[in-house]
């Protein structure tokens, strides 16, 4: 019996089967089917039992891929035939016997032959397709011309697979890299239409990837204010991306420059971004604008931070600058040889110096207070047992000396409990809120303290009758630094501490400050705390 021994009108035949199955297996792109079109074809053509297929892998050792004629979960049989096949002489005739025989005993089936051929691309190996036989056969000259160009179709129909899968497996890399980028990115055609859109992209600008999709780019990104550099669409039209070359016209070599926008943006919602993008041109061989491929940073708290940092300073210098020019005037006049002044003016002027030193001590201390809290958070340095209605009735006596337009009023119930706190940063609080009530009403009117308490939380809240907050501004009024900015800040004393402090304070001994307030109307803080778990009544 022989292998492959062929009649000329057979071997026609042979011939076309073989550009059948070479067709087949080079225009299919999966691996797995390729290798089980490759695997069933040599079989046949061999007339075999057992077929296996093994790859190379990138560290050149070689791995079963594929059988045929044994049940896939065996693949690991043939582990003793796949050893040092890298090796010069791995493919020898007589080496491969031997570890058939291996094999064969393993699959408990009487083999006699193994053919290899080995699938060679550009003269490296990609793989070897084995074919076992029950009978041994020579091959003639012919048919190991017809196996050999088999092979060679065969490798190449692997290599385009393999190619397809590299291709496939980074593109989708790429995909989940974009996709969960935590910049925003986006990729236009060439008629600025969105192709791209991803997710942290949609949070930024509040369309979802759906809507935004073949939208064109300025329906999406619609900017409010540029402060630096040039929108899209002007800078196209003013020869963006060939401006580098000067000649508008043929392509830049390497990368042409990217554009660089930054400023504000209407989101979807109405309501603002900050964002810097940077667009990069993709061009083709011609020169000619593929696509745009933008990546958009959210630089919003980046631009608050420096926003409060020049507010910072100038509020600063502002707030340091009025108590020293008053202490210095004070006490120049009062240093003057000539001047004899009479004891009352001596004592109100040092009364005066006294409460600008205090406000100076006061405003220190707060900035000091903000750096530390930044620094290591808030620390509370004595816990005691708090009495919040003395602490409030003090505060609330110091404050009324000091206005006549307003008038303070505090209720609390009697059994008002104690609270386990910090007392010198609890009046810090009171204090602030109870100061605030009154700077910022103006024109007068109740500030009201009032306390309530339930099973777990006493709360105290402090209302004003003043200007109120607008909404937008009452998530802000908390940071640091930040002042609502408007005519009545601005003339008002103050550096945006104090809320900054007192929520600080305040969550340091778990509890919570909230603001309600209708600008015009007045305004309202919430300080709620947890109640001290041993019952302490309060008795007037
Ligand atoms: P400041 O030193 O500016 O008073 P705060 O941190 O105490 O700093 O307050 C921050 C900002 O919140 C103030 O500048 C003001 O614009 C606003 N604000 C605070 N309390 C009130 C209030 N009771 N009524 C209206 N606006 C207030």
């Amino acid at each position: 019996m022989t292998g492959m021994l062929m009649l000329p009108d057979y071997r026609v035949r042979q011939r076309d089967y073989l550009l059948e199955i070479s067709r087949a297996m080079t225009s299919e792109l999966d691996l797995d089917e390729v290798l089980r079109l490759i695997l069933s074809a040599a079989v046949a053509m061999l007339g075999g039992e057992v077929g296996l297929i093994a790859l190379r892998e990138g560290d050149h050792t070689f791995r079963a891929r594929a059988t045929a004629g044994v049940d896939p979960d065996r693949l690991s049989v043939f582990a003793p035939l796949l050893e040092n096949l890298n090796q010069d002489d791995g493919l020898e005739a007589s080496r491969l016997d031997l570890r058939m025989r291996l094999v064969a005993r393993a699959l408990d089936i009487r083999l006699r032959q193994v053919v290899a051929l080995p699938m060679i691309i550009r003269g490296s190996i990609v793989g070897v397709i084995f074919v076992f036989r029950t009978y041994a056969a020579e091959s003639n000259p012919n048919d190991r011309v017809l196996l050999q160009s088999f092979a060679d179709q065969a490798a190449i129909a692997v290599n385009n697979a393999r190619l397809v899968q590299t291709i496939t497996e980074g593109q989708r890399r790429t995909a989940a890299m974009v996709e969960h980028s935590a910049d925003g990115v986006m990729v236009l055609d060439a008629e600025q239409r969105m192709v791209l859109f991803n997710r942290a992209l949609g949070r930024i600008t509040g369309w979802s990837a759906a809507e935004a999709l073949g939208q064109f780019h300025d329906k999406v990104i619609t900017w409010e204010r540029i402060d630096q550099g040039q929108a899209l669409g002007a800078a196209l039209a003013s020869g963006w991306p060939y401006r580098a070359r000067g000649d508008g016209k043929s392509a830049p070599k390497d990368m042409p420059e990217p554009l660089y926008v930054e400023g504000d943006l209407a989101r979807r919602d109405g309501t603002r971004v900050s964002l810097g993008v940077t667009y990069a041109a993709l061009l083709d061989d011609e020169g000619r604008l593929l696509n745009i491929i933008a990546n958009v940073r959210d630089i919003t708290h980046f631009r608050r931070a420096e926003e409060a940092k020049s507010t910072f300073i100038s509020v600063i210098s502002h707030e340091l600058k009025t108590p020293v020019a008053v202490i210095k005037g004070y006490a120049s006049t009062l240093r003057r040889d000539d001047a004899n002044w009479d004891h009352s003016i001596v004592r109100d002027g040092l009364a005066v110096i006294e409460e600008e030193t205090d406000r100076l001590t006061e405003l220190i201390n707060n900035l000091l207070a903000a750096s530390k809290l930044q620094a290591e958070g808030m620390r509370l340095s004595q816990v005691d047992a708090v009495d919040l209605v003395q602490l409030v009735l003090r505060s609330a006596e110091r404050f009324q000396l000091q206005t006549k337009k307003h008038d303070l009023v505090i209720d609390f119930p009697d059994d008002f409990p104690h609270v386990m706190g910090d007392e010198t940063r609890l009046r810090q609080v009171f204090d602030n809120l109870i100061s605030n009530a009154i700077k910022y009403s103006p024109e007068g009117g109740n500030v009201r303290i009032v306390g309530s308490a339930d099973e777990h939380n006493v709360t105290v809240a402090v209302s004003d009758q003043g200007v109120g907050i607008p909404q937008d501004e009452q998530a802000h009024i908390f940071e640091r630094f930040y002042r609502v900015d408007d005519a009545l800040s601005r003339r008002t004393q103050g550096t945006g501490l104090g809320l900054y402090l007192a929520r600080a304070v305040i969550a340091a001994h778990g509890g919570a400050i909230t603001v309600e307030s209708q600008p015009g109307k007045g305004s309202t803080f919430r300080v709620t705390l947890p109640r001290d778990g041993a019952p302490h009544p309060y008795s007037a």
